[in-house]
């Protein structure tokens, strides 16, 4: 990887729309928050008496130590991550090539000459974004209910006010074990698709990506990480995974923890009982909800390396770092 590239990755993903931050999607957010503020004007609500920009753009929210600290970390964060991205993007193409070598040992050379056809299209990019989505569910879980994984997700969770920056607070090692996990699990899915189906497994993508993927960022996704309060009809919330309900899993408040481990849909919670549908408008605090709200992780230096500190600390005992208990 070339040195320009690094310094490239942080405006890549703007313009690149294979990648969640791209413009597209930001902006499709930013109709769906106009149309937001426009219905709760003629409701006479809450935006009656402050302008478009002021509610779509609170001084609060801007000047917050937290959403700062989402811009800078965003800029190296990116950059660092190009930088080990080279080895963790060969994980799906590696488990692809390894189950298909294993599949031909026990069961011998797939037999099956489907011939392309869209309802084995269909079919291919439902069961892999069904299989991305449920690792991505998984490992959010883990990573609340195992201790030491939840040292790292903190880092997503220690923002105390929001802004689509927000989805990228994640500490690099979260991001790293996401991609290798869900390389392996859509690599592995598309050898035994591939063997099942032959030539007919065709996945159906939209700007390099599953089509179901980029339809998904382009629903207005990014209000998930900010003020704008957007909920689904009730029934809708128990199968897809609505701003609101991911501001819910950002909340302060002990009723909401662990809830809403969803990223596309919300059925595994429904099933897993994690699931948190909200009937009407909910006031929410965003943070962890402990002590350590209040500024102690809003600089690149705490996002970095508190995650470390506490982690050793929980698993050697130190006694002068106290790390915070995920929610029971
Ligand atoms: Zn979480
Ligand atoms: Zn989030």
């Amino acid at each position: 990887m070339e040195f320009t590239d690094i310094l490239w990755a942080p405006f890549d993903h703007f313009v690149n729309l294979s990648n969640r931050m791209a413009y597209l999607y930001l902006f499709s957010a930013l109709v769906v928050s106009i149309i937001a503020y426009m219905v709760n004007k003629a409701r006479k609500g809450e935006a009656e008496s402050v302008s478009l920009l002021r509610w779509l753009l609170p001084a609060e929210v801007l000047k917050h130590p937290s959403s700062q600290a989402d811009f800078a970390f965003y800029f190296i964060n990116k950059m660092l991550l190009a930088l080990i991205y080279g080895s963790v993007l060969l994980t799906a193409p590696f488990a692809y090539h390894a189950l298909t070598g294993a599949i031909v040992q026990i069961f011998g050379p797939s037999t099956a000459s489907f011939e392309p056809h869209l309802g084995y299209s269909i079919l291919t990019t439902v069961v892999i974004i069904l299989v991305l989505d449920f690792s991505l569910w998984f490992l959010h879980l883990i990573f609340h209910k195992v201790p030491f994984l939840w040292d790292y997700h903190k880092v997503h969770h220690s923002a105390e006010v929001m802004t689509p920056l927000t989805a990228a607070r994640m500490h690099p090692v979260e991001e790293v074990v996401d991609s290798l996990t869900t390389g392996l699990t859509v690599g592995a899915t598309m050898a035994i698709l591939h063997h099942l189906l032959g030539p007919a497994a065709i996945q159906i993508t939209l700007f390099e990506v599953n089509i179901f993927l980029a339809v998904f960022y382009f629903s207005a996704f990014h209000l998930r990480h900010s003020h704008v309060w957007i909920r689904y009809p009730y029934w809708i919330q128990h199968i897809f995974v609505c701003p609101a309900q991911h501001q819910i899993h950002h909340s302060v408040d002990r009723k909401h923890w662990d809830k809403n481990m969803g990223f596309i849909f919300a059925f595994w919670d429904w099933a897993a009982g994690t699931l948190y549908a909200p009937k009407g408008k909910e006031d929410i605090t965003y943070g962890l909800g402990t002590d350590e709200d209040g500024g102690s992780w809003h600089s690149l230096r705490a996002l970095y390396f508190l995650p470390f500190r506490q982690s050793y600390a929980r698993l050697f005992g130190k006694k002068d770092i106290q790390p915070t208990e995920p929610a029971e």
